[in-house]
């Protein structure tokens, strides 16, 4: 046995993840005029709908081709899988040939279900290590788990690390306390949790006497589910209270567990752009927008059989960079903004709950906790945002409450209607996936497709 530290190659797949870009083009090119001549001829949804567009794989030439083809969005899949249940009318393989679902229950509490085959599961979960091993993560480790394993599509992405080689821990989404038990029995050195969560879990050992970052062997935390993980103050707060390096990531239940992941670099995530191709649009018009302009995402698999999805609108908003980054990888950076749904628009101006995020964490007088309620008035949305002073502040609430405004006003341009300085520990706690924004507004707008 020999005792030698072991070097790893930096790449999972160096050839695939540092493609040119004109290679990746004609990659995208190939696989989804492939994929859309398979959607069309096998799933009753896409025949209609393509047909009903006037649009056929046929019109397909080049990658802006894209374009002549009809949006989807959460409704359609929602309607069409009540019009043929259980899977729907937008699946494009036999029953027998789906071995995996995982379900997302929306606003509606309707579970909409996505369907794996054999080889979209293995894909996923290759994708998976890839991204893994973008983070960092070898064999060496020893990974926690610590995700919801019921219907979550998050839960199988356990498997990419155990493909990768390391030592996997299935924990899933059990009491702190115990939680707390593993990592400081086994000495996991990654875990993978909201950043909500991460924040709360550190905060809960702390007041137990561990000290995450003495006692605890974490020195990678990945998160997912909210925006704090591409947010540097949320980021540094985290990586000081548990001495460990966050690695912010992106899936989504209606294609695949594992969509995109930050690198070393920390500068956007990048797409798994040989199994998901993604476009930016104007959410009013619909029409393209410039990279590194602000849009909705839309994506497009370019190999998931059971169920394609063509020109998904996810309802975030981000934007994008097709740039090769500094760590060698080609593939597009995407950087998520927020949700659509969680967007106000005041005087003119968007204001997302991750901008206002990215104040409140700036100022060390304050806990970090933070709270946004829109309102209407005189048929204008306007908020209001409530926060803790920091258990250690000697300033005053209303020179506090001054400076969340002003630097609220210097970030996104309009200053909310009032702040409210609440004393330490006095706004809820999230465990899991915070809910930061309350809309008391009377009416709201929605997008159609
Ligand atoms: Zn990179």
């Amino acid at each position: 046995m020999t005792t030698e530290k072991k070097e790893y190659k930096k790449f999972w797949d160096e050839a695939l993840e540092t493609l040119p870009r004109p290679e990746l083009d004609k990659l995208q090119t190939r696989l989804l005029k492939e994929h859309l001549t398979f959607a069309y001829h096998h799933s009753v949804y896409y025949k209609e709908a393509f047909d009903q567009a006037g649009v056929s794989p046929e019109d397909f030439k080049e990658l802006s081709d894209l374009r002549k083809f009809p949006f989807i969005n959460k409704q359609v899949e929602r309607e069409q899988q009540q019009k043929k249940p259980l899977l729907g009318n937008m699946l494009a393989v036999s029953e027998e040939e789906v071995v995996f679902v995982s379900a997302s229950s929306g606003s509606t509490g309707v579970p909409t279900l996505s369907p794996f085959t054999k080889q979209d599961f293995d894909d996923f979960q290759s994708v998976e290590s890839r991204l893994f091993w973008a983070m960092g993560m070898r064999p060496t480790d020893r990974y926690v788990h610590a995700l919801n394993f019921s219907l979550f599509v998050g839960g199988p992405d356990v498997i990419g690390a155990q493909n990768l080689g390391a030592l996997c821990i299935w924990a899933g989404s059990i009491p702190s306390d115990r939680l707390l038990f593993i990592l400081k029995e086994f000495q996991p050195t990654v875990i993978w949790t909201t950043p909500s969560y991460a924040w709360y879990l550190g905060d809960t050992a702390k007041k137990q006497g561990i000290d995450p970052a003495k006692d605890l062997a974490i020195n990678k935390i990945i998160v997912a589910g909210e925006s704090g993980g591409s947010i540097p103050a949320t980021r540094d707060a985290i990586e000081k209270l548990w001495d460990a390096t966050v690695y912010d990531f992106f899936g989504l239940s209606d294609i695949f567990g594992a969509c995109a992941g930050a690198c070393d670099e920390h500068n956007g995530l990048h797409l798994a752009e040989d199994n998901i191709l993604v476009e930016l649009i104007n959410p009013e018009t619909k029409e393209p927008v410039p990279d590194g302009e602000q849009g909705e995402l839309v994506f497009t698999t370019l190999k998931k059989s059971a169920r394609p999805m063509i020109r998904f609108r996810t309802g975030d908003i981000g934007h994008i960079d097709r740039r090769p980054c500094a760590c060698g990888r080609t593939h597009t950076r995407i950087y998520i903004d927020g949700r659509l749904d969680d967007m106000l628009i005041v005087s003119g101006v968007n204001v997302f709950p991750s901008d206002i995020e990215y104040v409140v964490r700036n100022i060390p007088q304050l806990s970090g906790e933070y709270q946004i309620t829109a309102i209407t008035e005189n048929f204008s949305t306007k908020f209001i945002v409530e926060v803790e002073q920091a258990i250690n502040n000697i300033e005053s609430k209303e020179v506090l409450a001054d400076i969340v405004s002003s630097q609220i006003k210097t970030r996104v341009g309009v200053k909310p209607k009032k702040v409210v300085v609440h004393d330490y520990d006095t706004l809820p706690r999230a465990t899991h996936k915070a809910k930061r924004l309350i809309d008391n507004r009377k009416t709201s707008f929605t997008y159609t497709i």
